[in-house]
């Protein structure tokens, strides 16, 4: 079936996601899928309490890590098998397209929470801001697109918690701003984000880091894509205090299927896990909705 783009709230995306829950109820394949889904996520959610556990206390971020169910290139009937499942639906998923997740946001119940972890560009920044439950944004990586958002959120809209991106691992393909804590682009971003921009909220920062960081990590050695968040962090909550006489506590989005358990141990408020969820991905070209 073609990817069709519904209207929110309208009654022809209602009677979609009626379909769906009637077919999650009558198809056993769907029944099986979800299941599984059900199986994977409650293994993840049972090694970020082992992880969480392991680090103790005194872990930076305290006893709280969201799982964002990462469900980019997957259809709608996945995300609805775990946000429906009987105890303990997923709220929190992540999408890394922005016409994807409005696609997804239309049919869906308005009890998820989205989470935008992909790209931003400037040129689709309105849709974002006009998805209702768009609960936070990851990849902001200008003041420029923080302000873009922030003036295009509806009024009477909820907030948008908001992470800035930053490129720990200095890879020309990756997004995110320097990690300069004084003077830089960093600082700019927060500051703006944290007094011009009402509608957002500042909550942390996120990186993606180098795959190969992960893979060392993975074998016993710290990833030093998450210490140097940790630093940035750690640096530019000294600054607002400095400058502003308040104490914040910025938290930290990373960790991913791979690498999130030891995201957690370095103090992790946010793991997006994907494919250790639902299984390899297919080809953009090939993924459809419903
Ligand atoms: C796809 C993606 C994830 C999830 O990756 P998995 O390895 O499938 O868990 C997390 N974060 C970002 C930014 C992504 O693009």
């Amino acid at each position: 079936m073609a990817d069709v783009e519904y209207e929110p709230g309208s009654e022809a995306a209602s009677n979609i996601l009626k379909d769906l829950q009637e077919k999650l109820q009558t198809d056993t394949e769907l029944q099986e899928r979800a299941q599984e889904l059900i199986l994977n996520i409650q293994d993840i959610r049972a090694s970020v309490n082992a992880a969480k556990a392991g680090a103790g206390t005194h872990r930076r971020g305290g006893d709280e890590v969201q799982l964002i169910a990462v469900s980019k290139l997957k259809p709608a009937s996945d995300i609805l098998a775990l946000h429906a499942a009987a105890d303990g639906g997923q709220v929190h998923f992540g999408e890394n397209y922005i016409q994807e997740l409005w696609k997804k946001h239309a049919i869906l119940p308005t009890t998820i929470s989205w989470h935008f972890i992909g790209g931003l560009q400037t040129s689709s920044i309105s849709k974002l801001a006009r998805i209702r439950n768009l609960y936070a944004v990851h990849s902001i990586d200008s003041a420029k697109k923080a302000v873009t958002l922030n003036r295009l959120r509806p009024d009477g809209f909820p907030v948008v918690n908001v992470f800035v991106q930053v490129n720990t691992s200095g890879e020309d393909s990756k997004s995110g701003v320097e990690p300069e804590v004084d003077g830089g682009e960093l600082w700019d971003v927060i500051s703006t984000i944290r007094k011009e921009c009402p509608k957002l909220n500042l909550v942390g920062l996120m990186t993606i880091g180098a795959i190969a960081r992960s893979q060392a990590a993975k074998e016993g050695e710290e990833n030093e894509d998450f210490v140097a968040l940790v630093k940035v962090a750690e640096g530019l909550e000294g600054r607002i205090e400095r400058e502003e006489g308040v104490k914040v506590e910025l938290k930290l989005s990373m960790g991913m299927s791979d690498d999130f358990e030891s995201a957690i141990g370095i103090g992790a408020g946010f793991v997006r896990v994907g494919s250790s969820i639902f299984g390899a991905r297919p080809k953009k070209a090939d993924a459809s909705i419903l």
